[in-house]
């Protein structure tokens, strides 16, 4: 999608830290790192949120989680966080649906 920060990470146009990649998503490092581990999982068709991405291509959707589990598995964390932010308030900021995965410290609840 047009001005999509996301689609550009997906299509190459944007400079991301690439960790895995699967044919319906792409992870990648997140630039503002709250967690030793933490990865962006998208789907590589633009959904603006999870629900949406799971009405439309539910398989792009479970894709998500088992590259966030491939991922955590692959830097040593058997136990991790995964996160679906929706909707400004609920502090979404990229309106191109992603699943945060954040592991390698202990976590508090409920999250700020
Ligand atoms: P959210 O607030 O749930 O929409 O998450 C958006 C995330 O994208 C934030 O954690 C940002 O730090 C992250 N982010 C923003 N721009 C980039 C970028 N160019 N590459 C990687 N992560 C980004």
């Amino acid at each position: 999608m047009e001005g999509c920060l996301f689609c550009g990470i997906v299509a190459g146009d944007v400079e991301s830290d690439v960790v895995h990649a699967t044919e319906r998503t792409i992870a990648f490092r997140d630039v503002d790192p709250q967690a030793p581990t933490h990865v962006l999982v998208v789907p590589r068709d633009h959904y603006a949120s999870a629900a949406a991405l799971a009405a439309g291509d539910p398989q792009a959707s479970a894709e998500l989680v088992t590259t966030a589990a491939a991922v955590a598995a692959a830097e040593g964390h058997d136990d991790y966080r995964l996160v679906f932010n929706t909707g400004a308030g609920a502090g979404q900021t990229v309106f191109h649906t992603h699943l945060h995965l954040l592991a390698g410290r202990s976590m508090t609840w409920p999250p700020g």
